[in-house]
């Protein structure tokens, strides 16, 4: 057996993380990564495989944990990313999935780890077992819930430097300007000009990634409206984000 036809690996501290990094690099464009970690931190080296995996128009999930507090830069960066962000109650599990390859490992995407805490994991590449994986991350990503833009006003958004705003999401104000609509469907969704599309139709954009392609709704007001990725805001909502 040579060695490319090993079907699993067991793999240490910094190893882990460096396989969590080769399954972003490996997958090509409108390839599938699904990032099941509970915990979030980015650091620089975290932030270089994201951002190499979006520019390869990778179609990146990340699974995180509905009742934990996560870094609002760190959040707001990936949904800038377009990474498709959602939650999932009670979430412990860590796993790393790829299209030619799955990690199941103790390592949370975090900075600390793998530095500071002994990590183990296994890479799996038999069909059977990515499967198995598959299926389950499937299956709770059916029961989550999309990821609110946290801590950042209208105007932060738009100009795409969230600052980090903790106790401000929840005044009266800020409610009412977290409401948006997706500017394919129209459907209620968050407001997140960086990101104005609901799931379904953010997968369909998602084959071309077209940012000047016709919309048909301002996220905003959800009005009809000839609306774009790239300038997803009718008239009156621009300047009522940009006053
Ligand atoms: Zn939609
Ligand atoms: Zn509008």
């Amino acid at each position: 057996m040579t060695d490319h036809e090993v079907l699993s690996e067991i793999l240490f501290d910094d190893d882990v993380f460096y396989r969590i990094k080769s399954i972003l690099k490996e997958a090509t464009q409108a390839q599938d990564v699904y990032i099941v970690t509970p915990y979030v931190k980015l650091d620089t080296r975290t932030k270089d495989a994201f951002e190499e995996a979006s520019e390869k128009n990778v179609r990146v999930t990340m699974l995180i944990r509905a009742d934990a507090d996560h870094p609002i830069d760190d959040i707001n960066w990936l949904l800038r990313k377009r990474v498709i962000l959602r939650k999932v109650d009670k979430l412990h599990a860590k796993i790393y999935l790829g299209t030619t390859g799955g990690l199941v490992a103790s390592m949370n995407l975090h900075s600390f780890s793998g530095q500071e805490s002994k990590e183990a994991g296994v890479y799996f590449r038999d069909e059977a077992s990515l499967k198995k994986l598959q299926d389950r991350v499937n299956k709770w990503v059916s029961n989550s819930q999309e990821v609110d833009p946290v801590g950042a006003t209208v105007k932060q958004q738009l100009q795409e430097k969230p600052k980090p705003q903790q106790g401000v999401a929840t005044t009266k104000a800020t409610m009412a300007l977290t409401k948006g609509h997706c500017i394919r469907c129209g459907v209620a969704k968050t407001f997140n000009p960086a990101y104005p599309l609901c799931d379904e139709c953010y997968r369909e954009w998602a084959i071309y990634k077209n940012d000047a392609y016709k919309e048909n709704f301002c996220h905003k007001c959800g009005k009809s409206h000839d609306t774009t990725v790239k300038y997803p805001l009718c008239k009156p909502c621009w300047s009522l984000a940009h006053k």
